[in-house]
């Protein structure tokens, strides 16, 4: 195998075997981060009250101390101006997308006026979506540092499967300003079927049903050859455990005539009540029964009753995963699994009418909070290359290809195609004789590879000698589910075969690969103009090359004017070949072609007559 030299850039993926990269749920009421260590899947837990569930909430402290977290949740209660929950929501959000639902948060959304990307006003301060989900990230890098005892600097974080491209980047963004190297963005229901280990065989079609705090989302998805494809997703952006506690609130507003209380109608105890309803949800998901005394009231609840106020919320989230499947024009009997998702599908009712609409049991066995960090946390073990048998969710970020004559980029896998994936073309030599043959390979958008950033070279020896133009060399570039681009050249006719193994997507930080797709697309019209120039005149090298040949071998053949005529019309094409006027050089080259076909089937006639002379048919 070939020795070659890869100009990886360090820093942006592990490269030790024992590195720790993070997985992390950003969830809309809680976060929680998992990593794997030997082997082993780890959700962190807070050191002081052993919870891994970090709710997602900042507040503002007079002093300027931010608090995340539990700490931030008693705040909910106390100081809601200067409590912010449900950030992600606000993600990559413009003032006019959020205006609607202004009035759901507690606190002020605003538009200042900047830019158009909607801000939350804190004392006095703005804070954009970004900087309050960097707060929250950084003080899961720092739970996870005290408990590792030493620092750590990569993630993976999940996003709902339907997040669009701003509020990819913005989560992403987040990241970087918490201290995150963010390697991959996954999707949370890809995440939580990894976390079940779904898709590692067979190909399969997964129903993910993600109920939490205040989302629903319906995703199916289809896992095939270790790509995980969203088919379809579904869901309401404000339907989850929120409107659940809220259904209890009102039931015992009506039943204890609350709104007249003054102990429950101001704004804490309004927030008093919505904890005590969660309370009493979680307490009926596996009791019949709740009962308990709060400010002189005897607050009673059973689970018949609980479920009867409940079941239109159920039946929606029903009604979302028909309208998925629609859409992804399957049916109940093609899904396969059915994975449960946040901690609203702890209620029993909820499994029961999932399962019962899919008609297989569900999923549940992993904790639903959990699941995505857990599933973030094995994607990142892949990535920091731990686990060698699961296969690796990715595309290739940047078209990958060879050099071509000329110092032309030929790409052979595009960018943006799923892995793992295969491609391959046939080239041929140039030159008469040629024995070896270099394959440089590339990343990149450019046309000329000078532009491209360069991956790998190895040379194709030994191609057995035949004039240029006849050796068949088949170049193939399979991307595999690890990541890793194996490209292999063979001469078809005589079998000689070469190959290397590159890792293509992970030495180039987004930075730079940004940079890249800019430039390609900046200098798309140059690019264009360059390789026409140059296709040109690789074309005019080989037509000066084959009639140099042909003359040489026919010349007692041809006549004299005709030997005149060819050699005028080579001499015009070898000055304009040094120019770069394209259009000179296709004339040249036309010219040159019309006048010398004629001949060389005349030719190519007395060849044949001259062969089969004195021979009988
Ligand atoms: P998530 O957004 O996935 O963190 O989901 C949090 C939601 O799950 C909140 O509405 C919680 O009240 C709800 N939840 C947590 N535990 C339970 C439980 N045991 N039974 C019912 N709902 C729960």
């Amino acid at each position: 195998m070939a020795r070659f030299s890869i100009d990886l850039k360090s820093g942006n993926l592990a490269d030790q075997a024992s590195e720790i990269i993070l997985g992390i749920d950003l969830g809309t009421t809680n976060s929680l981060v998992a990593y794997v260590n030997n082997g082993v899947v780890t959700t962190v837990k807070d050191g002081k009250n052993e919870r891994t569930l970090v709710p997602s909430i900042v507040h503002f402290e007079k002093s300027g101390e931010i608090l995340v977290g539990d700490v931030a949740h008693q705040m909910l209660i106390h100081d809601p101006q200067n409590t912010i929950y449900s950030v992600k929501r606000l993600m990559g959000k413009s003032f006019a997308d959020v205006q609607a639902v202004e009035a759901y948060f507690g606190y002020q959304v605003i538009d200042d006026g900047t830019d158009n990307l909607v801000k939350i006003k804190v004392r006095n301060r703005f804070y954009t979506p970004i900087e309050l989900s960097a707060e929250i990230l950084k003080s899961l890098k720092i739970r996870v540092e005290a408990e590792l005892g030493r620092t750590v600097s990569k993630a993976v974080i999940t996003v709902p499967a339907y997040f669009n491209d701003a509020q990819r980047q913005a989560t992403r963004d987040a990241g970087k300003l918490a201290g995150l190297d963010v390697l991959r963005i996954i999707n949370e229901p890809t995440a939580a079927s990894l976390a079940y280990g779904l898709g590692k065989t067979e190909a399969q079609t997964i129903a993910v049903y993600d109920l939490g705090g205040g989302t629903f989302d319906i995703s199916i998805l289809q896992i095939q050859d270790g790509v995980f494809e969203v088919l379809a997703t579904n869901g309401d952006t404000f339907l989850g455990g929120d409107d659940i506690d809220r259904s209890i609130v009102d039931h015992w507003t009506q039943k204890y005539k609350l709104e007249i209380n003054p102990e429950f109608s101001s704004k804490s105890g309004v927030q008093s009540l919505r904890l005590l309803a969660e309370k009493a949800k979680k307490h009926l998901s596996s009791n019949d029964e709740f009962r308990t005394t709060e400010k002189g009231i005897d607050f009673h609840l059973t689970k018949p009753q609980f479920e009867d106020l409940i079941k239109p919320l159920v039946d929606r989230t029903v009604a979302c995963c028909g309208l998925a499947l629609k859409d992804a024009k399957l049916t109940v009997n093609d899904i396969q699994h059915v994975v449960m998702v946040g901690g609203s599908t702890r209620v029993p009712l909820v499994k029961e009418k999932v399962g019962a609409f899919f008609q297989k049991p569900v999923y549940d066995n992993l904790d639903p909070d959990e699941v995505v960090a857990l599933g973030a946390a094995i994607q990142a073990d892949v990535l920091a290359g731990n686990q060698k048998d699961v296969l690796l969710l990715d595309i290739t970020p940047l078209s990958l290809g060879i050099e071509t004559m000329g110092g032309l980029m030929d790409t052979i896998i595009p960018r943006n195609t799923k892995v793992p994936c295969k491609a391959g073309r046939q080239y041929t030599t140039s030159v008469d004789g040629q024995k070896n043959l270099k394959i440089a390979v590339f990343q990149g958008e450019r046309d000329l590879v000078e532009h491209n950033r360069k991956l790998g070279e190895f040379i194709l020896r030994n191609i057995p000698p035949m004039p240029a133009g006849l050796p068949k060399i088949e170049v193939h570039f399979v991307v595999n589910a690890d990541g890793i681009l194996k490209v292999k050249a063979k001469e078809l006719r005589s079998g000689t075969e070469q190959a290397i193994d590159i890792k293509p997507t992970y030495g180039i930080s987004e930075e730079d690969m940004g940079k890249m797709l800019l430039d390609s697309i900046q200098n798309a019209e140059t690019d264009m103009q360059v390789r026409a120039i140059l296709e040109a005149k690789n074309e005019a090298n080989h037509i000066l090359l084959s009639t140099d040949k042909f003359v040489s071998q026919h010349k007692d053949i041809l006549s004299e004017a005709e030997l005149s005529s060819i050699l005028s019309l080579q001499t015009v094409l070898k000055i304009v070949v040094d120019g770069s006027d394209k259009d000179l050089i296709n004339n040249a080259i036309e010219n040159l072609n019309e006048y010398s076909a004629p001949i060389a089937h005349k030719v190519m006639d007395v060849v044949i007559r001259q062969a089969m002379k004195g021979q009988k048919v």
